[in-house]
C-alpha cells in the first residue's frame, strides 16, 4: 500500500533507446566539451580574484577541462562573517519554502543533465553511465532532503549554525550536493569545499543552487586543497561538519574540531572500507562473476562501497576464479567518454602510484597476480590495469587501497565463521556482500557481520537515496546514514517546549 511505501519517487535515467534523447545528449556531449569551465571561489565581497590553475582530464592529461582559482587561508575569515549575516533570513525561511528551493535545482540539475555528464566524464574520469547515475544521485538527494524537511520539520527545530561540508572527488557532484542538500534543508548556512581534483562540477552545482532560489550568503564555495578544509574547521564559528573521505583525515577532523572553546561540534563523517563478499558453493557462478566485476571494479574500484576482498569457499574456488579472469580479460579499459569502455583512470597519478605501489608489494612477497590487459589509449592517463591478488589472510592487505584491486581469499567450509570474525576484524564495517542459496547461511552471516550496508545475491554498490540509505560503522563513519531518515536530525536542535502539564 502507498502509505506503507511512500509517494516520493527517484530520478529516472535517460531513455537511450530513443534516438532524439541519444542525439541530444551527444549534443550537449559536444557543447560540454567546447566550454571553457571555470571554478572561482563564491564568497560574496570577495575582491580579488587569484591566478587560475589547470583542471586536466586523468584520461588523457593533454585535455585541458577549465581552471579553478583557489581560496587563499586569509578568504575564511569574510566567509564566515557572509555567513553570520546570511542566517537569520535562511532561518527564518520556512522549510516548505528551503524545500522548493533545493527542488527547483533538482530540475535544473535534470535539465542540464548532457551537459553536467561531459564535465563529469572529463573532470573526475567517470563513466557516461557513471555520469548519469552522479546527475541521478545529486538530484535524488536533493529531493529527499527536500521532502524530509517539508515533512519532518517545524518550528521546534533550529538550525545549528554555519555548517562546513568537505566531499570528495570520487562522487564529485553527489556527494557534493548531499551534504549541501541536507545541511541547507535543516536550516544551516553553508560553507562547502569541494575536493580540490574536481572543483568545476562543483562549482556549476553552486551556481544551479544560487539560480534555484538559495541566497549567495547562505551557500558559499571555497575551492582549495586540504589546508583551505582545515583553515574552516578551525575557525571559531562552525557549528557542525559534513565530511566524506579517508578515516585518517575524519580523525584529525574530530581532533581540531576538539581544540575549539566551548560546546563539543557535531562530526558526520562517511569514511573507507575494506569491504568483503562470501560466496559458498551454493551460489550461482556467473551471477557472481557479474557482481563481483561490477562490485569491485565499476568506477575503477574509486567507491568507497566497492568490493575489496572475495572470500570463496574452496570447493568452488578455482572454477569461479577461473570465470572472473577470463570476464577481466574481456574488460574495456579506456576513455570513459565511450559507451564501450567500461573502466576509466583512476583520479591522479599519485593514487596510481600508490595502487601500483601495493600491487607490487603482494606481488614481491609471492602472491599470485593477474591483470586484464589495458586498453590501447591510456598512455597519457592515470590508468591501473583491473587486478586480481591472491592473499592467505585479510592482514597482507594493510589497509584500504582505493582503486581497481580485488583481493582473493579462500576458505573452507567449516571456517565460515572465522572469515566473518575476521572481516570484522578489519574494524571497517561499510558495505558486505553475501552470495549463497542457503537460508540458514544468510541469516547467520548476515547477523554476524558488523557492516552498515549488507547486500545479498546482488553487487555492494550503488545505493540508492531514500531505498538504501548509505553509511557504516567502525572505522568506516560515524553515521547517520546518508539518503537516510536520521540525517536531519543531526542538523537541527530541537527547542524546549513550554511545559504546561
Ligand atoms: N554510495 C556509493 C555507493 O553505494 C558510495 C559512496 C562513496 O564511495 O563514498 O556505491
Amino acid at each position: 500500500p502507498a502509505h506503507l511505501y511512500g509517494q516520493r519517487r527517484n530520478s529516472s535515467g535517460l531513455d537511450l533507446a530513443s534516438e532524439s534523447v541519444l542525439a541530444a545528449l551527444w549534443q550537449d556531449l559536444r557543447a560540454s566539451a567546447a566550454r571553457e569551465w571555470r571554478a572561482d571561489p563564491m564568497i560574496p565581497s570577495l575582491c580579488v580574484i587569484r591566478p587560475p590553475q589547470d583542471v586536466r582530464n586523468p584520461t588523457d592529461r593533454r585535455d585541458l577541462v577549465g581552471l579553478v582559482s583557489p581560496t587563499l587561508e586569509r578568504d575564511i575569515p569574510l566567509a564566515f562573517a557572509n555567513a553570520r549575516r546570511a542566517a537569520q533570513g535562511w532561518r527564518e525561511t520556512p522549510p516548505a519554502q528551503r524545500a522548493a528551493m533545493l527542488e527547483r535545482a533538482a530540475d535544473l540539475l535534470e535539465e542540464q543533465m548532457g551537459i553536467l555528464m561531459g564535465l563529469i566524464i572529463r573532470e573526475a574520469g567517470k563513466s557516461a553511465a557513471n555520469a548519469v547515475a552522479e546527475i541521478r544521485e545529486a538530484v535524488d538527494f536533493l529531493r529527499y532532503y527536500a521532502d524530509q524537511a517539508r515533512t519532518t520539520l517545524n518550528d521546534t527545530h533550529a538550525p545549528i549554525g554555519p555548517v562546513v561540508c568537505i566531499s570528495p572527488w570520487n562522487f564529485p557532484l553527489a556527494i557534493f550536493v548531499g551534504q549541501i542538500a541536507a545541511a541547507l534543508a535543516a536550516g544551516n548556512v553553508v560553507l562547502a569545499k569541494p575536493s580540490e581534483e574536481t572543483p568545476l562540477i562543483a562549482a556549476q552545482a553552486v551556481q544551479i543552487l544560487h539560480q534555484a532560489g538559495v541566497p549567495v550568503g547562505v551557500l558559499q564555495l571555497l575551492t582549495g586543497a586540504g589546508e583551505i578544509g582545515a583553515a574552516l574547521v578551525a575557525h571559531p564559528d562552525v557549528a557542525g561538519v559534513l565530511f566524506t573521505g579517508s578515516t585518517p583525515v575524519a580523525k584529525l577532523i574530530q581532533r581540531e574540531l576538539a581544540r575549539h572553546e566551548g560546546p563539543p561540534i557535531p562530526l558526520v563523517a562517511e569514511t573507507g572500507g575494506l569491504n568483503a563478499m562470501i560466496v559458498d558453493s551454493s551460489a550461482l557462478a556467473e551471477q557472481v562473476t557479474g557482481d563481483v566485476l561490477s562490485s569491485a571494479f565499476d568506477s575503477a574500484g574509486q567507491r568507497c562501497s566497492a568490493l575489496r576482498i572475495l572470500c570463496l569457499q574452496e570447493d568452488i574456488a578455482e572454477r569461479q576464479l577461473t570465470m572472473l579472469k577470463g570476464a577481466l580479460g574481456e574488460l574495456r579499459i579506456g576513455n570513459p567518454d565511450r559507451l564501450s569502455t567500461d573502466i576509466g583512470p583512476v583520479i591522479t597519478e599519485e593514487a596510481r602510484e600508490a595502487i601500483a605501489a601495493h600491487i607490487g608489494r603482494l606481488r614481491a612477497s609471492g602472491c599470485p597476480v593477474w591483470q586484464a590487459p589495458l586498453g590501447e589509449e591510456t598512455d597519457h592517463g592515470s590508468f591501473i590495469a583491473p587486478t586480481i591478488i591472491e592473499i592467505d589472510n585479510i592482514a597482507q592487505i594493510g589497509g584500504e587501497v582505493f582503486g581497481p584491486v580485488l583481493h582473493i581469499l579462500r576458505y573452507a567450509r567449516e571456517d565460515l565463521d572465522t572469515v566473518v570474525e575476521a572481516i570484522n576484524g578489519t574494524g571497517y564495517g561499510l558495505t558486505f556482500g553475501l552470495h549463497t542459496r542457503l537460508d540458514e547461511t544468510i541469516a547467520e552471516v548476515t547477523e554476524g557481520v558488523a557492516a552498515g550496508n549488507i547486500y545479498v545475491n546482488r553487487n555492494t554498490i550503488g545505493a540508492v537515496v531514500g531505498v538504501q540509505p548509505f553509511g557504516g560503522r567502525g572505522l568506516s563513519g560515524t553515521g547517520p546514514k546518508a539518503g537516510g531518515p536520521l540525517y536531519l536530525g543531526r542538523l537541527v536542535r530541537t527547542m524546549p517546549l513550554l511545559d504546561l502539564t
